[in-house]
């Protein structure tokens, strides 16, 4: 007797990512029905075992659990490359636009965002903005999964572009009381929605953005509604300037006096944490996010992934956002990850193929709490799942003896524009590399005509003349 699936994936080169290492079948074979894996083996045997509403025949393709984005802001994509090559990003680059970003910029830049992200794979993204209205419908109405992240700081708005470098910020605890309200919130409403498909984390933006008090009662808080915390940490020269000054002590010393340091914590860059600090964060069991792309442009640093690591830890890729880093795209993080590393230890064993393409998928999984459901195609995970098209140029030949060139490629070859069709929970989101659930072409025009308006805003504020890069823009560089 045959059992029914809805999905039948057969003659795919499968990587499971089970195991240690990819968990490779040739000739491999996926069963879906109700949104889960109902199972994984070889092509005969699947074959002979079900009877599926569609059979997708997966020659010539790898097929991969989705790709996992831990950390990005996607409202930024609106303006996506204004801010880059130039020193004190975050006061001198992107604060002007900041002052700017009104509502429908904002949603104009996640949709954007979450569709380049979508079509390069990623299927689990992990966002971490302010949670206008609108902001957590667009996860839903695309399909993809989603960990959102409410920006909480007390920062007043819109100002840091007039700070100088170095000052102490100022707080305002009204701002920060009404981030915490808006937190709750956006827990109460979308924690565990979508049938568990959308979840929440607590997100204070960074040690040195809130009041001691705020952050105490931030995590009292976390620990009551069982939610993780997704924090920057020791993201900068400038945070680790702020907290000495405010307290006398670097971040990492700071967060474990107060609490912070457990496997609760998702830590994103620690940018400036020493190889000691590093190893106290990975011990403390929290997760460390790596953005290669966004620190790579921003700052010039290589964070230290591999001392996170080898101290036990798990890391997950992330992207950041698009007014640094410049693309969202998991396929882009992988290469530059691996690239990185090895040149920042002169050693081309370090982060090999394989264990970049593990933190994007498994290991990503795991950091985000979310090992049990996604990140590698096992009977009873989500059905969130992956095809990438072999007969690109750049992804041929195909070899799989005596050396399979096929995770090699994937990770140092692929772009993210060789994927066909993504998969989440078992819903077809993509196919042949067309977008199914919302119209593509709307989402460009919003955000080509709201970018305009941030850019026309922030040329009329004299603010942007203090901006680097307009020397470059005057001396035809730009
Ligand atoms: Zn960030």
């Amino acid at each position: 007797m045959s059992e029914t699936a809805d999905f039948l994936f057969i003659h795919a080169h499968l990587f499971t990512m089970e195991g240690s290492g990819v968990g490779y079948v040739e000739d491999g074979a996926v069963a879906v029905r109700d949104g889960l894996i109902i199972d994984v083996g070889p092509t005969p045997a699947l074959q002979a075992r079900f009877v599926a509403t569609e059979t997708i025949d997966a020659s010539r393709h790898a097929l991969l659990p989705g790709l996992i984005d831990a950390h990005m802001h996607t409202p930024w994509a609106v303006v996506r490359g204004v801010a880059q090559d130039v020193a004190h990003w975050m006061q001198k680059g992107l604060a002007p636009y900041a002052r700017h970003l009104h509502r429908e910029a904002a949603l104009a830049g996640s949709w954007l965002n979450v569709l380049e992200a979508l079509k390069a794979g990623t299927t689990t993204m992990g966002d971490f903005a302010h949670p206008i209205d609108g902001w957590a419908e667009i996860f839903a109405a695309v399909g993809v999964r989603a960990v959102l992240t409410a920006t909480i700081n007390a920062l007043p708005p819109g100002q840091m572009a007039s700070w100088r470098v170095g000052d102490l910020y100022p707080f305002d605890d009204a701002v920060a009381e009404r981030c915490i309200r808006e937190a709750l919130a956006l827990a109460a409403e979308w924690h565990g929605a979508e049938n568990g498909r959308i979840t929440v984390m607590f997100g204070p933006q960074a040690a040195d953005m809130l009041a001691l008090d705020h952050l105490r009662h931030i995590k009292r808080l976390a620990a009551a509604e069982g939610l993780m915390i997704h924090m920057h940490v020791a993201q900068g020269d400038r945070e680790i300037d702020q907290m000495v000054k405010r307290y006398g002590k670097r971040t990492p010393a700071f967060l474990e006096q107060i609490g912070y340091l457990d496997d609760q914590l998702l830590a994103v860059h620690l940018t400036e944490a020493t190889e000691e600090e590093t190893a106290q964060i990975a011990y403390s069991g929290a997760r460390m996010v790596l953005c290669s792309g966004s620190i790579g442009i921003i700052d010039g640093i290589v964070p230290p992934a591999v001392a996170f690591r080898s101290a036990g830890g798990l890391v997950a890729l992330g992207s950041d956002q698009a007014a640094g880093n410049n693309c969202n795209n998991i396929f882009n993080e992988m290469k530059l990850t691996a690239l990185f590393n090895k040149i920042k230890h002169r050693d081309p064993t370090v982060m090999p193929a394989w264990e970049v393409l593990r933190m994007a998928t498994i290991e990503g999984a795991q950091a985000l709490g979310l090992g049990h459901e996604i990140g590698s195609i096992r009977r009873g995970k989500k059905a969130d799942l992956i095809l990438v098209d072999l007969d690109a140029l750049n992804l041929m030949p195909t070899l799989t003896a005596p050396i399979r060139n096929l995770v090699p490629n994937l990770v140092y070859a692929a772009t993210g524009h060789e994927v066909d069709l993504v998969m989440v929970d078992g819903r077809v989101l993509v196919r042949n590399g067309r977008v199914l659930t919302v119209d593509e072409a709307a989402v460009r025009e919003e955000v080509q005509q709201r970018a305009w308006e941030v850019a026309a805003a922030v040329k009329r504020d004299p603010i942007h003349l203090d901006m680097a890069l307009l020397q470059a823009m005057d001396e035809g560089k730009l």
